[in-house]
């Protein structure tokens, strides 16, 4: 199975689903991550291009810890993210046409929003580029997809109207996952700093309430994308 997960920022992955792609990747799938900003805003006192470079550094080392196939970075700059950006289209589309995946794993916006308008943007991105990837006479880097990717939304950073349809429990992985959390060492410290949360802790927290909901001690939880064409008659997530 190949499994593509787009994120608006590096680090947002690894919150909200890194212990399902763990658990993806451990049972041989192919697992591909992606970043949609390059996460240059992180950061207090360096400068954008000094924060990004770190930043995709320690994504990649998060991607390799769970044994990711590939790790790709889009580019585009933190608070630039706009789902009506033709080229941002086009990045996105070409990294769907080029995984060509099994189900993508992205943000919602689904009856919910984020608290920041990039995890929006990027939600309405991966949604409308997923589609835009099955044109044929829409053309980009890699020839077209035919498959109209099912997606399944994960929990977003902050909403309480978020409802889950599904669960996958990630009790065997989640000191992997919180390791690969902790790859973004610049985050951990820059969320200390910025809004005083631990974010290694508050990870593990809302995995440990999800866990309780679906009687595991540890689980993330999902939204199935239920738009025509999306949905499939067997579930994607392990
Ligand atoms: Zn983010």
């Amino acid at each position: 199975m190949r499994v593509l997960a787009i994120g608006c920022h590096p680090d947002d992955l690894e919150i909200n689903c890194f212990g399902t792609l763990a658990i993806h990747a451990k049972r041989g799938d192919e697992v591909y991550i992606c970043n949609i900003a390059n996460g240059c805003m992180g950061d207090m006192l360096n400068p954008p291009e000094v924060t990004a470079a770190i930043r995709l550094k320690e994504a990649k080392a998060a991607a390799e810890k769970i044994g990711a196939k590939e790790y790709i970075c889009l580019g585009v700059d933190d608070l630039s993210v706009n789902s009506y950006d033709e080229e941002q289209l086009k990045k996105v589309v070409d990294v769907i046409r080029k995984v060509r995946p099994d189900y993508i794993l992205s943000h919602g916006i689904d009856g919910y929003m984020d608290y920041q308008r990039d995890h929006n943007e990027a939600a309405s991105l991966v949604f409308n580029a997923s589609f835009v990837a099955t044109i044929p006479n829409y053309k980009s880097k890699y020839p077209v997809y035919e498959t109209i990717t099912p997606i399944y939304f994960f929990e977003p950073s902050a909403s309480n109207a978020f409802r889950p349809t599904d669960y996958v429990d990630i009790s065997d992985v989640i000191d992997l996952k919180l390791e690969a959390l902790r790859c973004h060492e610049s985050q951990v410290k820059w969320l200390m700093e910025h809004v005083s949360k631990d974010v290694v802790e508050t990870t593990k927290a809302t995995a440990m309430f999800r866990g309780r909901l679906c009687k595991t001690k540890y689980a993330e939880a999902f939204k199935r994308c239920d738009q025509v064409l999306r949905m499939t008659p067997k579930r994607m997530l392990p």
